[in-house]
């Protein structure tokens, strides 16, 4: 899709597939292209208290219909996540404009800073801030990896870090939000259909393992006399894959020695834990699990261990006479689950909210290999148009 091509050069990961991460010189790029995509239509950009860009059709006003998604990735992230969502929000109002329709209610496309939490550690940032969900001064003080703090980078991108937090003007505009996302898994290629509507999202949430022990020389050391942080963190990253059973999940996608040295015993270990369950007591019971084997291989190792709560969200379930409509007003479509968040997650507590989902046919995301064809791309488009003028006749 025309949007998707525009961005192809954006952000490029050396490692395979995109960085595009939150108050960055990407994320400028990003926000330059989407003003421009949007100013080029005729709408209104104007960027809120948090970094959240809103492109308005007609005055801005309460009770819009907003759609739209985010332009950040993961580390290594696809072209899809994120993208495929503004660009279809931009398809359909080319669409719409073609067919003559004018919206009879305010109508917006937003784009969410740092929904993947990529950067800064805390997924649906912007979103977040904006309902109130995350606490602004606990945001200013989230770093990323490089030690620059929130706070330094939206300021450095040119925004106020004072500003940050939930912004009740913002959140009383959207009327009702719809997300089209590229499905993050198999769902829709099993049903044979190119477009769906999302029914709810997992419990979820990111917790920060730190296990600290004896930096040692790795040769001089005996096996016996080791106390080593690394053999404490493997064991809760199996701990985690064996506590994970039936519909629960639990990954660790990132661990951090300190040093961080081939011929060094580190003297600590970061691990992240992101655990996702179809219920908060579900969600809870698998990190208590690992929670526990965590602190036996500490205690076995002769390591301490510290565990931090970085993130939780409750499960979401969309609201079902919205979803119903939008099954409706596209004659049918599947309905299915994600164990993916998302900032309409976060919305869906505040305003009637509903997510399409656009087929993958790799089932694979968060990685180079996610992909939609360009036909079931422009399926998406043209469906999120539909839903458009349904919700703002
Ligand atoms: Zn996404």
């Amino acid at each position: 899709m025309t949007g998707l091509a525009d961005l192809a050069g954006v952000g490029v990961d050396r490692r395979g597939g995109f960085a595009r991460h939150g108050f960055s010189g990407v994320d400028l790029e990003l926000r330059r292209w989407f003003a421009e995509e949007a100013e080029r239509r005729g709408l209104d950009v104007e960027t809120d208290r948090n970094g959240n860009t809103w492109a308005w059709w007609g005055p801005p006003g309460e009770s819009a219909v907003v759609t739209g998604s985010h332009l950040d990735s993961v580390p290594g992230g696809g072209a899809f996540d994120g993208p495929l969502g503004v660009v279809a929000a931009l398809r359909a109002i080319d669409l719409l404009r073609g067919r003559g329709f004018t919206p009879g209610r305010p109508l917006a496309v937003v784009v969410f800073v740092e929904e993947e939490g990529g950067r800064f550690g805390s997924a649906c940032l912007g979103s977040r801030l904006l309902t109130g969900a995350l606490d602004a001064d606990a945001a200013r003080r989230l770093t990323d990896p490089g030690g620059v703090s929130l706070a330094e980078a939206v300021r450095t991108s040119g925004f106020d870090p004072a500003r940050l937090g939930r912004d009740g003007g913002a959140l009383r505009r959207i009327g009702v939000f719809v997300e089209l996302h590229v499905e993050q898994g198999r769902g829709l290629v099993d049903l044979g259909a190119p477009v769906g509507v999302a029914s709810s999202i997992l419990a979820h949430g990111r917790w920060r393992f730190r296990f600290t022990g004896e930096g040692n020389h790795a040769g001089a050391t005996m096996m016996g006399d080791r106390r080593d942080p690394m053999v404490a963190a493997a064991a809760t990253v199996l701990a985690a894959r064996r506590a994970a059973v039936d519909d629960t999940r639990a990954t660790v996608g990132r661990l951090v020695p300190t040093p961080g040295g081939t011929n060094v015993i580190p003297s600590s270990v970061d691990l992240w834990l992101d655990a996702r369950a179809h219920d908060t007591p579900r969600t809870r019971d698998l990190v208590a699990t690992i929670t526990e084997a965590a602190c036996r291989a500490a205690a076995d190792e002769g390591c301490a261990v510290g565990i931090t709560e970085e993130s939780y969200g409750d499960p979401v379930t969309f609201d079902v006479g919205l979803r119903d409509r939008l099954v409706d007003t596209l004659g049918g479509v599947p309905v299915l689950p994600t164990g993916a968040g998302h900032d309409a997650g976060v919305l869906a507590a505040h305003a009637p909210t509903a997510m399409l989902f656009v087929r993958n046919p790799t089932g694979v995301s968060h990685a180079p290999e996610e992909f939609a064809e360009e036909a079931d791309c422009a399926e998406g488009a043209r469906a999120l148009a539909d839903v458009l003028a349904e919700l703002a006749q």
